[in-house]
């Protein structure tokens, strides 16, 4: 192959406009818009993966870095606030707990809180739930929202995927992105240097591009069939592979959490949106086929289906390389680990802004491209760890599922961090890994580990100065939470003024 022609990049060439494609576009033409000339192709006729409704706090970040207001995006996509993921039946049937997005208790010098609330448990000085001592896990159980001056509450969205992608189409369009209606045939290269040349469109259009981002979904058709780049499979780890999803009308007051139900080969999600519910099973198919997911999910669907169930396939995993030649993957395209963190939003936004980061404006350049695969692999397994610990660490026997979850092998960084922390209750957290300490720590001891010697400085403290330290943080997170209004009725409240 020849070496790669410093060609200046001008024309960028988005395939797919699903929540990936038109994040990419968004982002491309609010910040380099005037240097660049953005084409979009989308197929109606395809359309879109439709899911992917709950997402993570820096989505704010995305929204301030375009300029969005929030209040406007949030009546457009008919989104709920989030502060966390409730996790029901996953330590064992009936057990619950919930990550939340905030801060638990507050760290001292020495040690993180977590060491002074098992000191106070051991000694009975401490609340039994561990989320008492955070806000936003407590507004959450309490279904209260309100934005909160200052340090106010970490939170992110529940948002309708399909209008999500509409509404950043008509954010993209008025900055000059041109959206082109077909489906794309062939894939043409440069001879020479293995390049993407064009897209090949159904009714004969080309459509040529100096980088072309693969947003097509699942499908890959750049990255995968055009570029020949491999799928690390990590079915290994994640035993999920399948998805049923069903939208039902709202029953009851929208809850400003996921909630994550496990059941007996995988898990329901129930995403509360202001105008109804998204729901879904996720499911091994080694253990269960579709036709019986379908029904289960139905049986435990609460509220009238507005639409059969849809099946989706996929296979956790990873691209090899995320940047090939002159293509770049973002989205499914790119790979896919799950839905249980919502993580994939964030990681199309991650993907898009590592672009914008190590742009190729004079011509790409072999060494930003490989710093470009390395920042993204080693994002993905950071993330990748974390799933996986929600599925091993369980005391669950009661199918074979969870039997071979609690005995499968796990990658060995994961095996580090679960020992250290059972062994002394520490987690560190590396630099730009996405999950903070304290969301290691409550997923931990949600699943049911419990560390065996908690670090000392806790017990420099004696049994008064313990309570009282702990009793002053639950009790300010009670005077900040009671108060809140019920979410929905702030929801409505919030959207109702724009
Ligand atoms: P798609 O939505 O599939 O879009 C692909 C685009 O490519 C479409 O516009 C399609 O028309 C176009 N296309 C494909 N082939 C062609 C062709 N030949 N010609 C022209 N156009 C073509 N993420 C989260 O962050 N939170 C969640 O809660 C969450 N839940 C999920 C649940 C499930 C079961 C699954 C499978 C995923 C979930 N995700 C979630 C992931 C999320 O749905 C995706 O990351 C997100 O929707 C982006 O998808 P995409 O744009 O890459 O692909």
């Amino acid at each position: 192959m020849q070496p790669t022609p410093p060609t200046p990049t001008r024309r960028i060439v988005i395939a797919g406009g699903g929540t990936a494609g038109w994040m990419v576009a968004a982002c491309l033409a609010k910040t380099l818009g005037r240097k660049l000339d953005i084409t979009l192709v989308e197929s109606d006729e395809i359309g879109t993966v439709g899911v992917g409704e709950a997402t993570i706090p820096t989505l704010l970040l995305f929204h301030e870095l375009l300029g969005i207001n929030e209040q406007e995006f949030m009546a457009a996509t008919l989104a709920t606030f989030k502060l966390g993921i409730g996790f029901e039946h996953w330590r064992a049937p009936g057990h619950q707990y919930i990550h939340s997005f905030g801060l638990t208790g507050r760290d001292h010098w020495t040690a993180g809180f977590q060491h002074f609330w098992l000191k106070g448990r051991e000694r009975g000085l401490a609340s039994a739930e561990y989320g008492d001592y955070c806000t936003e896990h407590r507004a959450a159980r309490e279904n209260r929202f309100a934005h909160l001056p200052k340090a106010g509450m970490n939170y992110a969205f529940h948002l309708d995927a399909t209008r999500y992608a509409r509404f950043l189409r008509s954010f993209s369009e008025p900055l000059g992105v041109k959206r082109v209606e077909g489906k794309i045939v062939d894939v043409l290269k440069h001879a020479d240097s293995g390049h993407i040349r064009a897209l090949k469109l159904d009714r004969g259009a080309e459509i040529a591009g100096d980088l072309f981002i693969d947003c097509t979904g699942f499908r890959a058709l750049l990255i995968g069939t055009t570029m020949g780049v491999r799928y690390e499979d990590w079915s290994h780890w994640l035993p999920c592979d399948s998805a049923v999803a069903a939208q039902t009308a709202s029953v009851g007051e929208a809850v400003p959490y996921t909630r994550s139900i496990a059941h007996e080969c995988g898990w329901q999600w129930r995403i509360p949106l202001q105008h109804r519910v998204g729901n879904g099973m996720v499911y091994a198919s080694r253990y269960l086929d579709d036709d019986a997911a379908k029904a289960t999910l139905l049986q435990r669907v609460q509220g009238e289906v507005l639409a059969p169930p849809r099946v989706l396939k996929f296979r956790p995993g990873q691209r090899e390389e995320a940047w090939r030649g002159n293509c770049v993957a973002i989205g499914l395209a790119g790979g896919f680990i799950e839905p249980l963190e919502s993580t994939s939003i964030h990681l199309i936004q991650r993907g898009v802004i590592r672009l914008l980061q190590l742009f190729p404006s004079d011509g790409i350049c072999a060494a930003d491209v490989d710093e470009y695969n390395r920042q993204t692999r080693w994002e993905m397994k950071h993330i990748r760890d974390f799933i996986v610990l929600h599925y091993h660490v369980t005391q669950r026997d009661d199918t074979p599922f969870w039997r071979d979850c609690r005995s499968m092998d796990i990658p060995a960084s994961l095996r580090q961090r679960i020992e250290l922390f059972q062994e002394s209750g520490r987690v560190f957290r590396a630099p730009n890994e996405l999950f903070a300490e304290n969301s290691w720590i409550q997923v931990m001891l949600g699943q049911g580990i419990v560390p065996r010697r908690p670090n000392a400085t806790a017990d420099m403290m004696g049994d008064e100065e313990l309570r009282h330290f702990l009793e002053g943080i639950r009790m300010g997170v009670e005077r900040t939470v009671m108060p809140l209004p019920r979410h929905e009725a702030y929801v409505r409240e919030y959207c109702g003024a724009v």
